[in-house]
């Protein structure tokens, strides 16, 4: 299994040379094997997926935010309508799935309306999405402390495990629920969009912060993490002085194009 980062930044796209280094889409993320295709969220990143003809394709929300759907009605292989895709979210039924989606790309935000154009894609509630992958991956859902509801998802193979944990805002109360569902796994992407000086002034904004994710890894004993979700005010070289600043070495800042294998 592989993880690709396509999209870490959060909030909004930042284009501009002085975002290319760490890169300026939103939120998407592929995770990669040999017997089916998982694309998480579909921010900006997912305008470039390449949509694999040869294995299932199961595409998860993890929530509706902009940041993590903008992107879904621009990426081409999407909208060549010839084989089933699967469209989950843990957080609500297939039926409020489609709905969300359909009312977010109707012609008050979007010239045509999405969901009736994309009629191969099949909605499913995320225990049928899960069996899709069942053979060769457990995937299960995880709470998440963010406004609205977020889902997160850990993905078990014979080879690791992988959770994805964006958007969340980590504090006490949930701490030990979550730091139980994703002990020892191999890799963990967190969403580390505030420094700690910014997270004190935006309690209940939905979002953790990189040293939160540095203690959250030595809580949960995980062997590496991403971070992600990075702010949309912070251009490289602001990036670039955080990621001097990271003392774990099993900590990084996500960029773009990244491949993790697990
Ligand atoms: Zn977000
Ligand atoms: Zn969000």
């Amino acid at each position: 299994m592989e993880v690709k980062f396509l999209g870490v930044r959060g909030s909004t796209a930042t284009p501009g040379s002085e975002f290319s280094d760490f890169g300026g889409n939103t939120s998407c993320t592929e995770v990669i094997h040999n017997k089916f295709q998982v694309i998480l969220d579909a921010g900006t990143g997912f305008k470039d997926v390449k949509i694999r003809k040869d294995v299932p394709v199961l595409i998860l929300f993890s929530h509706f935010h902009f940041d993590h759907i903008q992107g879904l009605p621009f990426c081409r292989d999407l909208l060549s309508p010839d084989r089933p895709i699967y469209f989950s979210s843990a957080l609500v039924s297939k039926e409020e799935l489609k709905g969300i989606l359909g009312s977010c790309f109707s012609p008050h935000y979007f010239p045509i309306e999405l969901v009736e154009n994309l009629t191969h894609i099949q909605y499913l509630e995320f225990d049928e999405a899960a069996k899709i992958i069942k053979s060769n991956c457990e995937v299960n859902s995880i709470n998440l402390r963010h406004p609205g509801g977020a889902s997160g998802y850990k993905f078990e193979t014979n080879n690791g495990t992988f959770c994805y944990l964006l958007d969340h805002e980590y504090d006490d109360d949930s701490a030990p629920e979550i730091i139980h569902s994703t002990k020892n796994s191999d890799f963990v992407i967190w969403d580390g969009m505030f420094t700690s000086e910014e997270l004190s002034m935006r309690k209940g904004w939905g979002h953790s912060s990189i040293s939160q994710g540095s203690e959250f890894l030595d809580n949960t004993n995980a062997k590496k993490m991403g971070i992600s979700h990075h702010s949309p005010y912070r251009d490289d070289k602001d990036m670039m002085v955080l990621e001097k600043g990271i003392t774990n070495k099993n900590l990084f800042l996500a960029r773009e194009g990244q491949i993790i294998k697990i």
